[in-house]
């Protein structure tokens, strides 16, 4: 049998941020004190309402289809939070609810782009994206920034790369795995080239929630009818209720865009699974108590690791004010990110993700999604690694 693999499936990458989780996972299995700067989820757990609310609908017997493109209470729900959260209308028709923020990435990039079409990433960025862009056929252009513009693009910079074949620039602010956040301004500017230029906008608003200090979470939709109109916002509940196995995420888009992503759905995973559904109607809709209380303690840890990666000789860290992540810049060691991760997890027992991953070598990225202690152990343990490098 000649086990030919289909060439837009051959020439994916997996996930790099996963095996590495995997591996750290597996060291700990066989009794390994490993650290695990990787996780992409809030150690936090889902907040109990919401369990609830799934478990009295599963007791009350709601486990059957749904409309393929969620309930319409979800729908309603998540047409409501735009409506409070960011000043943005949706009908519950613009809506798709996914499984998954990645679901709803992969729909968004599917019912959009095909051969011939180039869509603009700028680096660093999710290692999904240019994944999904590869898989419609079309092609990934990266756009590379630097610590020194606090990874962030520059609307000059966007100018410049777009051709006629542009199709769609991907957003994500904030950044995972920068966690960078644009300022209102810039996010405009931003927009305002896209709209001029006609071209599509997916922003991913996944880690909205988690902005600190100074920064403000301002949807790119926000700014004017013609912005709204070019723009498909992703998002989902895995980051700010702590959801991420519960696979619920949506979109909300012009109308044509949701109606095509909502046949692509009804043909591949059908609905988003019913009293996760329920759950999340629970998660938008009720107490937010939550929130002030883990931003404080994620502010907590950024602040210290900041500081912690910033006194390392030969580390210099951008003070990103957003998501759960630090992308220290490791360049001035002299090792690739990859050999920096392995020798790091292999002599110092702490698993950190190579920036390569997400298009950037000269960086790794640290998730300080874990323990106060946990952290401290870890840098402390990274230290004295990076110290022998320095040497
Ligand atoms: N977008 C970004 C930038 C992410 O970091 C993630 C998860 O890591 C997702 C989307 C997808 O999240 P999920 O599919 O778990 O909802």
């Amino acid at each position: 049998m000649n086990y030919r693999i289909a060439k837009n499936a051959a020439s994916l990458s997996p996930s790099l941020t996963l095996a590495i989780d995997a591996k750290a996972k597996q060291l700990k299995a066989e009794g390994q004190d490993v650290v695990g700067f990787g996780a992409g989820e809030p150690d936090f757990d889902t907040p109990q309402h919401i369990k609830d609310a799934a478990v009295q609908a599963l007791a009350e017997g709601f486990t059957k289809y749904t409309p393929s493109s969620g309930t319409l209470e979800l729908r309603q729900a998540v047409a409501e939070k735009f409506q409070k959260d960011n000043g943005l209308t949706y009908s519950p028709s613009q809506i798709v609810i996914s499984c998954g923020g990645k679901h709803s990435c992969f729909n968004a990039i599917m019912a959009t782009c095909q051969e011939g079409d180039e869509v603009l990433i700028p680096a660093p960025y999710w290692v999904s994206y240019p994944e999904m862009v590869k898989l419609a056929g079309a092609t990934p252009v990266v756009l590379p920034t630097t610590d020194a513009t606090g990874f962030k693009l520059t609307p000059e910079q966007l100018a410049e790369a777009i051709t006629p074949k542009t199709r769609l620039l991907i957003l994500n602010s904030p950044s995972n795995p920068t966690g960078a956040v644009y300022t209102p301004e810039e996010l405009k500017a931003i927009g305002d080239v896209c709209v001029e230029k006609g071209i599509l906008i997916m922003s991913d608003e996944i880690y909205e929630k988690l902005v600190y200090d100074d920064a403000r979470h301002v949807s790119v939709a926000s700014f004017s009818e013609a912005h709204y109109r070019h723009t498909i916002i992703v998002h989902g509940l895995a980051k700010a209720y702590a959801m991420t196995g519960w696979r619920i995420g949506f979109m909300a888009a012009p109308e044509p865009i949701a109606k095509a992503v909502g046949a692509i759905q009804s043909h591949s995973t059908s609905n988003p699974t019913s009293f996760a559904q329920k759950g999340a109607v629970a998660a938008l809709l009720g107490p937010q108590d939550h929130l002030p209380r883990w931003i404080e303690e994620f502010n907590k840890r950024r602040t210290y690791a900041l500081e912690r990666l910033n006194a390392m000789p030969g580390i210099s860290c951008v003070p990103a004010k957003g998501a759960f992540y630090l992308f220290p810049n490791i360049g001035k060691l002299g090792l690739s990110s990859t050999e920096f991760c392995s020798r790091l997890l292999e002599e110092e027992k702490v698993a950190a993700v190579p920036g390569v991953a997400f298009g950037a070598d000269d960086c790794i990225r640290i998730s300080y999604a874990t323990s106060m202690a946990n952290l401290a152990k870890g840098l402390d343990r990274m230290e004295q690694f990076v110290r022998r490098l320095a040497r």
